[in-house]
């Protein structure tokens, strides 16, 4: 096993350039999932110290120089913040590993990779950015300049939060505006680091604030009321979002929105299942299943239901569950009690349902050392009710439901019934059909033969209660600034 940090962290919020003394002594623990150990003891920011931020974010918008500077200067800060990340990446890999039960590999290779790259590409998208010209006749020009917007807060969850906070961020920061993040309160550690990364960059203080604390009568709460806020955006579930668009309504705030998921993996008798398998088992199973893009929904052809069912479950049952410490782990634990609970409590909704289990369903065999984490085998079940509370509810779990079908247009009325419409994933080597079928299904993105590969220049968001407006490239861009219309008579 490789070596871990032991010692408890002293965690607080980072405001207008400095870790904030709080003014109670309101703190939360947070615990390593693998083990249960308590790893940081978290300063909860009161109503004042969430004030003092939004203030000092406002501050630092307005006097500048933020907004005001060259973007090629705004663009290179945010590339030195990048490459600071990359220098810290196992430390950050490590804190984010130990944080959220993920196998540190994932973290290392991938994660904070992603993160660095999230505020790299923004920087170099902005500065590529032309504008729009209209020119109308030979009497007047128009010309449009895109303006930050103001304080943004930004508030993420806890299954991949400095990858979700970056994505956030690289944007936010690119079009000229200040932010307040707000981490998870079962996650923070890595997001925590946010502020002295900015100001180790050059980023003037006030621009990037972080506070810690939970939802409702808390830091989320505050941060999406207080009138210096402008813009919200916010990743998490559903039934937040809703609350946040509420608080923020008295104000006009502008939001965006990525929630949750139930996307369909559609498995069709043409498919090249040496692909789908692994490919579905990763989509089922990657952070165990903590993941909004999780294809948790398996619908399968009935010709070929009974191979896929037994591919696929001896692919889940040579899965290692395990120390995300371990590099050869591929499932950490769930990250908390309360959310082991959620998820465990649909194996009896399951068993109520009349749902065949096909595979897992408990906690694996562990060494001594990891005795007190919440762990779950990969599970599957098979279901024929599509409308089963199982095949219609976010588990946000390792859990999977596998449906069959007989025709597509059964499969797309199985997919499509659902309230949530975040991606879809369609496996089948007729490229008709693979476009017929990403036309019809009501989600924001549509993988075919393969999953989880994203160009961040791509729109990214959900259809119906999956979200509100679109992440991404020049639409983020959009989100984060306002268009403003000159006309100059010539
Ligand atoms: P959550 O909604 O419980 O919490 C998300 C964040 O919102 C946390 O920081 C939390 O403290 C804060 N919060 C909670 N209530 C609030 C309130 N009333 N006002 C302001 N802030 C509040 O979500 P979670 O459990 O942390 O994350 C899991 C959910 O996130 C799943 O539904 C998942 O699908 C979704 N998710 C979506 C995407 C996406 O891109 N669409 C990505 C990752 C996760």
């Amino acid at each position: 096993m490789e070596q871990v940090q032991t010692r408890v962290k002293e965690v607080k919020s980072f405001v207008d350039g400095e870790y904030l003394e709080s003014s109670t002594d309101a703190k939360f623990d947070v615990y390593n999932p693998a083990t249960q150990e308590i790893i940081a003891h978290v300063q909860e920011a009161k109503e004042e110290e969430v004030d003092r931020a939004c203030r000092a974010a406002r501050k630092a918008f307005e006097e500048g120089p933020w907004r005001t500077m060259p973007l090629s200067e705004r663009c290179q800060k945010l590339r030195r913040m990048a490459e600071i990340i990359l220098e810290r990446k196992e430390e950050l890999a490590r804190l984010e590993a130990m944080d959220v039960g993920k196998p540190y590999p994932v973290a290392l290779e991938k994660e904070i990779p992603r993160a660095a790259n999230n505020l790299k590409f923004f920087a170099d998208f902005m500065e590529k950015q032309g504008a729009e010209v209209y020119p109308m006749d030979e009497d007047y020009l128009n010309y449009t300049r895109y303006e930050p917007v103001g304080v943004a807060s930004l508030i993420t969850p806890w299954n991949l939060p400095f990858m979700l906070t970056t994505w956030k961020l690289g944007p936010c920061l690119a079009a000229g505006n200040t932010a307040v993040i707000k981490p998870a309160e079962v996650t923070p550690l890595t997001v925590s680091l946010l502020g002295e990364i900015a100001k180790e960059a050059g980023i003037p203080d006030g621009v990037v604030n972080v506070v810690h604390g939970f939802g409702p009568g808390s830091a989320g709460e505050y941060m999406t009321t207080h009138p210096d806020v402008d813009l919200i955006s916010f990743t998490g579930e559903t039934a937040t979002g809703k609350s946040i668009m509420k608080s923020g309504a008295d104000s006009l705030k502008k939001v965006s929105f990525e929630l949750g998921g139930k996307a369909a993996n559609i498995i069709f008798e043409d498919a090249n299942l040496d692909k789908a398998i692994p490919t579905s088992l990763q989509a089922a199973f990657m952070n165990s299943g903590q993941v909004c893009l999780a294809g948790s929904r398996i619908l399968v052809q009935r010709s070929i239901f009974d191979e896929f069912v037994e591919r696929f479950r001896e692919a889940a049952a040579s899965f290692k569950v395990g120390d995300p410490q371990d590099s050869g782990t591929n499932m950490g634990p769930l990250v908390s009690k309360e959310h082991y609970e959620k998820v465990t409590s649909y194996l009896k909704v399951a068993e109520e349902e009349g749902a065949t289990l096909v595979h897992g369903g408990k906690r694996p065999e562990l060494p001594e050392h990891l005795k007190n984490g919440y762990y779950l085998e990969p599970t599957i079940y098979i279901q024929e009710d599509p409308k089963a509370r199982i095949s219609q509810e976010e588990i946000f779990g390792p859990v999977v439901t596998l449906i069959p079908f007989e025709t597509e247009e059964e499969a797309l009325e199985i997919a499509n019934d659902t309230d949530y419409g975040l991606n879809g994933v369609v496996w089948t080597d007729n490229l008709q059909r693979a476009h017929r079928v990403s036309h019809h299904v009501r989600a924001g993105t549509i993988w075919v033969n393969c999953w989880f590969v994203r160009d961040l220049r791509a729109p990214f968001g959900g259809f119906n209660q999956s979200g509100v407006g679109r992440e991404g490239g020049h639409h983020s861009m959009e989100f984060f600034t306002e268009a403003k219309n000159i006309c100059i008579a010539l």
